[in-house]
């Protein structure tokens, strides 16, 4: 693998950037791994690289139907951040923010991450006595960069919102949180495939799971479009997918919907909003910033039904424009660039799985909803541990599938068992 430094950067600029190698490999698939990830997203790349690196397995495939990337990881809007006030989602979301912050470092990889601050609007006192009440407890529960703004300071750092008194909804200050951003998603995705490879993780693209064998209470053999592969252990991490996946492998229903969620981007601009800034009132969802290249990136929220479409309709279209005009009237006459959608797996209290199965060697790593972007570092940390080790470890123990049974949901927003409430 290249390093990447200064000077071979600099010197590869100097001689027409012809030295470079391949980042990963393309290799044939062996009749046979130890640990067969199926899921080319970031969650299954992150988590092959920390099964080769952390726990020292050898003998790893990352199958992939498309190309790597292709799924929700490159087509997401790049909100890290980890403003979580539940027990269980608070301690694993800033650990992930942790590794966000080393993460070029770790993987030698620029994933442009960005801390430019999440400012999430405020339009209500009680909107505030809430915010103010998970603020402080992610302040006494070591997030120490929770802020709550009032409405002065907030118009000091975001200038350009509309803060007429005779909105609908009038803004009245903002929930913060200082080190969240954005990072540069396919980078992301590029930086965990080519340490995976350095490590010897094979990689195979184009390699769709069409079938699954079993010998009772274990997964014996997949059936790709590029062959049989046996394994010893299976690791599912398919986002929107897990549930044809789930049936494949004969299993029953699963506590996850299928929807999509689509997002836009507009042509480039100068710079004019330096935080992420998410606006949620009244049946409106909308969250935007400004990408390195001058696009302002924004969605809103999920279609309306469920589906293993990837492309969106158009009444969302709408929705989303008129949430971005009450919140940013100079965007009118900005011309959208492209728009898209992903298939995101959306869980009945709103928190993902990272939980062993009914099968002895299968693995499920599903459920991100809206969120899984900022999760994919200690996801595939904690899912490599579970995998390696057969037991789930105390900061993944509460995300197993029979959270349900037990009636202990870990339910963020209080929305109660629709998934679509959990946007
Ligand atoms: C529009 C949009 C905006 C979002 N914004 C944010 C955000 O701002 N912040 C945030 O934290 N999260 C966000 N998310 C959520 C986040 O993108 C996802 O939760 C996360 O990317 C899911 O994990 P992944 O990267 O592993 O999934 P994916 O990239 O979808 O990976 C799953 C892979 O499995 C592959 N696959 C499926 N079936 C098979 C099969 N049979 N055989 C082989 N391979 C298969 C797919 O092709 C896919 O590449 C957003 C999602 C969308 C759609």
């Amino acid at each position: 693998m290249t390093r990447f430094t200064a000077w071979n950067v600099f010197w590869q600029g100097m001689t027409g950037q012809k030295g470079w190698s391949r980042q990963w490999r393309d290799p044939a698939p062996k009749a046979h791994y130890d640990v067969v990830i199926v899921g080319g997203g970031l969650h299954g790349l992150a988590t092959a690289y920390y099964l080769a690196k952390t726990h020292g397995v050898k003998n790893i495939a990352v199958l992939e139907k498309g190309w790597i990337g292709g799924g929700n990881a490159g087509r997401n809007t790049t909100i890290v951040r980890s403003n979580y006030a539940q027990p269980g989602n608070r301690e694993f979301y800033e650990h992930s923010l942790k590794l966000w912050e080393n993460l070029s470092h770790e993987l030698n990889y620029n994933v442009m991450f960005s801390q430019r601050s999440h400012v999430a609007l405020l339009h209500s006192p009680g909107a505030i006595d809430a915010a103010s009440r998970n603020y402080n407890t992610m302040r006494l529960t070591g997030t120490p960069d929770a802020e709550i703004w009032d409405l002065p300071t907030l118009k000091r750092a975001v200038p350009h919102l509309n803060y007429a008194a005779n909105a609908r909804f009038p803004i009245i200050g903002a929930a913060v949180q200082k080190r969240a951003g954005t990072a540069r998603h396919d980078a992301a995705v590029w930086g965990y495939a080519r340490a995976a490879d350095a490590r010897g993780v094979d990689i195979l693209q184009n390699c769709k799971v069409e079938g699954i064998s079993r010998d009772g209470g274990r997964i014996t053999a997949l059936d790709t479009s590029r062959g049989r592969i046996t394994a010893g252990k299976v690791a599912f991490a398919v986002a929107g997918s897990t549930s044809l996946l789930w049936q494949m492998a004969g299993l029953g229903g699963l506590p996850i919907e299928s929807h999509k969620l689509q997002a836009f981007v507009s042509e480039p601009l100068k710079p004019l909003l330096d935080q992420v800034v998410v606006f949620g009132m009244g049946g409106a969802h909308f969250y935007i910033s400004q990408s390195d290249k001058g696009g302002m990136v924004f969605g809103g929220d999920l279609d309306w039904y469920k589906s293993y479409a990837q492309r969106g309709n158009l009444p969302i279209v709408q929705d989303v424009a008129e949430a971005a005009m009450s919140v940013l009237p100079c965007l009118g006459r900005v011309k959208l660039l492209r728009h898209w959608s992903g298939l995101v797996d959306m869980s009945m209290d709103g928190s993902h799985f990272i939980c062993k199965t009914p099968l002895d060697n299968l693995y499920l790593n599903a459920g991100w909803n809206y969120g899984g972007f900022k999760a994919s570092p200690a996801s595939g940390w904690w899912f490599a541990d579970l995998i390696a080790s057969d037991r789930p470890a105390p900061m993944i123990a509460p995300f197993d599938l029979k959270r349900f049974e037990r009636g202990l949901q870990i339910d963020e927003r209080g929305a109660g068992p629709d998934c679509k409430l959990h946007g």
